[in-house]
């Protein structure tokens, strides 16, 4: 039987309990040695324009060398991204190297034979790089200058670097040297922040040097900048000040965009479309610098919270990985004889509900803001999700009036793909 009394104390504490679910949901990580990646085979090669919000992340994140063929694509292929300064391909490649293995990391003092790390794994990196650049491609890159566009990309790699695969509140009441370190604000999105800027000095990327002419130190300048404010915007628990911020932004992005497509779109869609990013809409010269990093941010934030808007299969399960994840920790926090945190208890939580609150208190007024700036890629993202909403309803019907529980999809990520292994599945 379903335990009414549980799912009726859920339902009065919803919305509190959807912004745990929430604030839950972005984390960092511990360590493994390095391993060189190779190069992948030149004969085959994926296409940038093919990679967008139908890939499949898991699989293209199966391999060390799928990975790095996605990277190249991105950043080295003759279409790809140009990161200011144009670090070469050896250099850019080892650059890669060190923040994947960064995601492989294990944190001291967690027991990672209970927390499951399924979701923070850098499949997951992998996805949100894929989606950003979705996101850009589908005309949200009119709003950016060609170097801001190949560095929210590449921000969008690291935003978890580090990730220990527990919550910052987690790390904040156990005194963990982390929060030592990083204090109680954004901790774990300081700590990629950090180890993502670290490295690019470490490889000569993005780095000040003298000599420079004055035009790319001010893009390698904005460029740190745009990795640190959009890597520190990934903390859900500012997702509220962030849709404020981004609201109260949308009448100069349509603007911009108006001002860019001149007379000649002036019947088009408010947001942008794929068909302005052809026409070289340049909606980013009508924008000042601050606009345009609060914009990435939240593409970045976007991307990373754009599960509930994939197809179904791909939304389930991601779905079931992000709530296994929270049950380990939640597994911890009983060992410890700590409260278990909200979402983290399984034999508590329900996954339908919880991911109906979730789209419900937060996913859909998200999608639907960045569907007033980004037409199509706001609307793909929201139609799916109505779908995946009508789906979580329907299993949740079928668990009440059957009693037996919904069984969570547990397929985690390939190892090399990031997934520890070992650790509980759903129970
Ligand atoms: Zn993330």
């Amino acid at each position: 039987m379903i335990e009414m009394n549980v799912l009726e104390r859920m339902k009065t504490g919803l919305s509190v309990w959807a912004f745990s679910l929430a604030v839950s949901l972005v984390w960092l990580g511990g360590c493994q040695p390095q391993e060189e990646v190779q190069s992948p085979d030149s004969t085959d090669v994926i296409a940038f324009e093919s990679l967008g919000f139908e890939s499949d992340s898991f699989e293209l994140s199966s391999t060390k060398e799928s990975q790095l063929k996605v990277f190249e694509t991105l950043f080295i292929g003759k279409d790809g991204y140009r990161i200011p300064g144009d670090p070469g391909p050896a250099r850019l490649r080892a650059f890669f190297s060190d923040l994947r293995e960064s995601y492989f990391r294990k944190a001291e003092g967690l027991d990672y034979s209970i927390v499951g790390k399924q979701y923070h794994t850098f499949t997951h990196a992998m996805d949100v790089m894929i989606t950003t650049h979705a996101l850009l491609r589908s005309g949200g890159a009119v709003y950016f200058s060609k170097s801001e566009q190949a560095v929210l990309v590449l921000a969008a790699l690291g935003h978890d670097s580090m990730h220990t695969g527990v919550s910052n509140a987690f790390l904040a009441n156990t005194k963990h040297p982390y929060f030592l370190e990083a204090g109680p604000d954004s901790l774990q999105e300081k700590r990629s922040v950090k180890h993502v800027l670290g490295l690019l000095d470490k490889h000569e990327m993005l780095v000040v040097e003298e000599g420079m002419g004055e035009a790319l130190q001010d893009e390698i300048i904005g460029a740190r900048n745009l990795i640190e404010q959009s890597i520190l915007w990934t903390d859900i628990s500012r997702h509220k000040e962030q849709m404020e911020k981004v609201t109260a932004l949308v009448p100069q992005l349509n603007d911009s965009l108006t001002k860019a497509r001149g007379s000649e779109r002036q019947d088009a869609t408010k947001g942008a479309t794929a068909a302005d990013l052809l026409l070289q809409m340049k909606a980013h010269s009508f924008l000042s610098e601050e606009s345009r990093v609060l914009l990435g941010s939240f593409l970045l934030h976007v991307a990373d919270i754009s599960n509930p808007g994939r197809d179904w299969a791909t939304c389930e399960r991601w779905a079931g990985l992000v709530m296994n994840e929270f049950f380990s920790q939640g597994d911890l926090e009983k060992k410890l004889g700590l409260p278990v945190s909200m979402n983290c208890d399984r034999s508590k939580v329900l996954v339908p509900f919880a991911q109906i609150g979730f789209g419900k208190f937060v996913i859909r007024d998200l999608y639907e803001l960045l569907s007033q700036t980004l037409d199509s890629g706001g609307n793909y993202l929201l139609s799916n999700f109505e779908n995946n909403q009508r789906k979580w309803q329907e299993i949740e019907e079928e668990v009440k009036a059957s009693g037996k529980p919904y069984s969570i999809r547990f397929e985690p990520p390939s190892k090399e793909g990031g997934w520890f292994g070992g650790s509980q599945d759903s129970e």
